[in-house]
């Protein structure tokens, strides 16, 4: 690519966008991730770290590329392997047990725990459990480490980070996208990411491409440090988090909140009731810290499609990638996918025909509101949690 510009421009420097900025960097393209913020700002930076995806097509090399990322970007991620599916009730267990099915078709293993062991390896956890799977597979990861280590390796390796620098549109002709417009200038490409986040779809429009997404707020409590139990990757009553290596238990779940991404800000601020419905949820899930202070809460948006799977796509010199609320955790695996769709057009490990865009043609005009996904009155501005929708994984 001669002039101001790169041979493939990202837009979004989230998860999604650098992972595929490093592995495409790692193969020397000249590549440029641009983000209107800073690096995992959004909720690349805000999840719960999850890394357990055993119902996506590229949980596979999820599951291979996580133990070897330190190695791979030369970063700390704090990678922890494994996971502990507690069960409140016969459905949950059910739920759980269907992830260790899923799982194992593709080779990994799972246990039921007995109680003795359960306590032994989560020693939180309290009284009232139905069941509880020990997956030895997914794991969980620092969200804030992982993205700056993306964004340390894809530069390592010569590719560019631009942030503070807002997309507002495109030119191009015959198909093609040849020059990405921001506030601070245009920069000519021969192939464009587009990976940002909810705004993926407003994006995607600017180029005719109708992506359905909806987009909701998430928050995630943090407690006081506690001490570290030996396994520290433990869902369940529809909560999802980790054990910090601090000891901090941070969690989310619970009610999406259904928002018009175009009315809040990016840094839209947590909101009372939820908390205290995810507190709540922690206390039953892990009563040994029920008396843990919360010291941090936060909110972030995540990005939903119809049918809860990513769409990951390419269309002309467009790959699209908008991961539906599982982004973190196969950010190596979208990222490798998103590299093979730029330099080779498909993915050469796994097959993606069930992430295409085309699967939705036959959505009805009015899905969101069929889903019950629309946000309450005065979305953008209440905080208040709204109807109720699917947990995260
Ligand atoms: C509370 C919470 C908990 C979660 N828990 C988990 C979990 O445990 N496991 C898991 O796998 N996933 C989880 N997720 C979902 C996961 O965080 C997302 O799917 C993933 O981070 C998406 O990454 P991304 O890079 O595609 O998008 P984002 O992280 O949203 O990044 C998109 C980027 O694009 C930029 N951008 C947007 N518009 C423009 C523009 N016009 N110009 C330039 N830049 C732009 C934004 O600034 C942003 O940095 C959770 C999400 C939340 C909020």
């Amino acid at each position: 690519m001669s002039g101001t510009g790169a041979s493939v421009i990202i837009i979004g420097a989230g998860a999604t966008g650098l992972s595929a900025g490093w592995w495409l960097a790692r193969d020397g393209v000249d590549v440029l991730a641009i983000d209107r913020g800073i690096v995992g700002w959004e909720a690349s930076g805000r999840n719960g770290g999850g890394c357990t995806h055993p119902f996506s097509p590229l949980f596979a090399e999820e599951q291979r590329l996580w133990p070897m990322m330190d190695e791979l970007l030369g970063y700390p991620t704090e990678f922890r392997p494994q996971r502990i599916r507690v069960a409140f009730d016969a459905g949950q267990f059910a739920r759980s047990a269907q992830a260790a099915r899923d799982a194992a078709r593709q080779g990994f293993a799972s246990e039921v725990l007995d109680i003795a062991e359960l306590r032994r390896l989560a020693p939180l956890v309290g009284d009232g459990v139905h069941g509880a799977h020990l997956h030895r597979f997914g794991g969980h990861a620092n969200p804030h480490r992982t993205v700056q280590a993306y964004a340390w390796a894809m530069q390592d390796h010569g590719g560019q980070v631009m942030q503070h620098t807002a997309v507002t549109g495109f030119t191009g002709s015959g198909g093609r996208v040849s020059g990405v417009h921001t506030d601070r200038g245009t920069f000519g490409c021969d192939h464009l990411v587009l990976a940002a986040g909810p705004q993926t779809r407003r994006l995607a429009a600017l180029l005719g491409i109708d992506l359905p997404m909806a987009a909701a707020r998430a928050e995630m409590i943090v407690t006081e440090p506690l001490p570290l139990m030996p396994l520290g990757g433990v869902d369940g009553n529809g909560l999802y988090g980790r054990q910090t290596l601090r000891g901090n238990l941070a969690y989310g779940g619970g009610p999406h909140e259904w928002i018009d991404p175009n009315g809040i800000g990016a840094t839209p601020p947590p909101s009372t009731p939820l908390m205290r419905q995810i507190a709540g949820r922690l206390a039953r899930l892990l009563p040994r810290a029920a008396h843990a202070r919360v010291i941090r809460s936060w909110a972030g948006i995540v990005e939903n499609t119809p049918d809860g799977r990513p769409v990951i796509d390419r269309f002309g010199n467009v790959t699209i990638a908008t991961m539906s609320s599982i982004g973190f955790g196969l950010s190596p695996a979208s990222g490798h996918a998103i590299r093979d769709l730029v330099q080779e057009g498909a993915c050469g490990f796994a097959d993606l025909s069930s992430l295409r865009l085309s699967r939705f043609e036959r959505l009805e005009p009015d899905w969101i509101s069929r889903q019950g996904w629309q946000p309450p009155s005065g979305a953008g501005t209440s905080g208040q949690a709204g109807s109720a929708g699917r947990m995260l994984s």
